[in-house]
């Protein structure tokens, strides 16, 4: 396969980078992640400017200047899919420091691009997707300062999304739940998480969690269908005493929550409405290219 790397496509093999990228050091990165589903005129890749946009966002953030402008990596992830023959699949852009100096005061570093895709099922799997995963509150808080700062989605965040995975994954549950530092909900490891109670639909507001597009393309499928959806921090009780729960991502779609912290939610299995949600989700992704 090939990997689009600073403006070409090189080889898979070749696209390696030095052990000294300043990236590897300190964490100092951003990245996204997409789907291409398959299409009638082929591979449609979901919300495609809007993930671009939230690439620059986060490189904003932190400060790093992407040298090339958003079209350019717009076609950069089409040509990907593409010249990998992909029919579907998951699109990873990452944005890194090269190697010119180590060092918390480096300056003046030069930015790299690499966009890689490959294949890819169900994140959670399809028996997760259908009656829903059990996922267990994690020790490991999100927090929204600092290298955390919830509108970057940045390497470092994901040491902290990885060792609240791996502590619940030990004990056999599919998914990890993130309070924020005040002990509210705030995402799945990399999910954005919503509940529904009497026909309508929470979610936490943006202070502790990454503003999710597959989360926004929720809210307005839900919306578009006459379900109100009101954003506002939630607690832990809220989520078991909901009469459903779902996660949301590009990974993970719409994954039912069918248990939190060994309370089944609702009946236990995929609620009404999230299946509703989930055909709305897959006739939207599956029927047209959102770019
Ligand atoms: N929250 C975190 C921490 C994530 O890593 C992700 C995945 O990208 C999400 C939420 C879901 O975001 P999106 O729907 O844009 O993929």
């Amino acid at each position: 396969g090939v990997i689009w790397y600073d403006g070409e496509l090189v080889p898979w093999r070749n696209a390696t980078t030095h052990v000294l990228t300043h990236t590897l050091h300190y964490g100092m990165g951003v990245f996204e992640g997409l789907r291409a589903y398959e299409a009638a005129k082929g591979p449609a890749i979901f919300r495609l400017t809007e993930h671009t946009q939230r690439l620059f966002n986060s490189a904003h953030i932190f400060k790093m200047r992407i040298p090339f402008d958003q079209a350019t990596l717009n076609d950069a992830q089409r040509a990907v899919v593409r010249e990998n023959k992909l029919t579907s699949g998951y699109i990873r852009p990452i944005v890194f420091y090269g190697s010119e100096a180590m060092g918390l005061s480096a300056r003046n570093l030069s930015v790299h691009v690499a966009v890689a895709a490959w294949p890819w099922g169900a994140y959670l799997g399809a028996d997760g997707l259908e009656n829903g995963i059990r996922v267990k509150t994690t020790s490991f808080t999100r927090h929204h300062v600092n290298i955390n700062m919830c509108r970057a989605k940045s390497v470092a965040t994901y040491t902290n999304s990885i060792l609240a995975h791996q502590e619940v994954a030990q004990d056999g549950y599919h998914e990890a739940l993130l309070l924020d530092v005040d002990g509210y909900v705030a995402e799945g490891s990399g999910e954005n998480i919503f509940i529904v109670k009497q026909g309508k639909l929470y979610t936490p507001d943006l202070t502790a969690c990454l503003e999710g597009i597959t989360r926004a393309s929720v809210m307005q499928l839900a919306q578009e269908i006459g379900i109100e959806v009101i954003e506002k921090r939630l607690t832990r009780d809220e989520v078991y005493c909901a009469d459903e729960a779902f996660f949301t991502g590009t990974a993970a779609e719409i994954t039912p929550i069918r248990e939190l912290d060994c309370r089944s939610i609702g009946s236990g299995t995929r609620g009404p409405i999230t299946e509703r949600l989930q055909t709305l989700f897959f006739d939207c992704v599956n029927g047209r290219s959102n770019d």
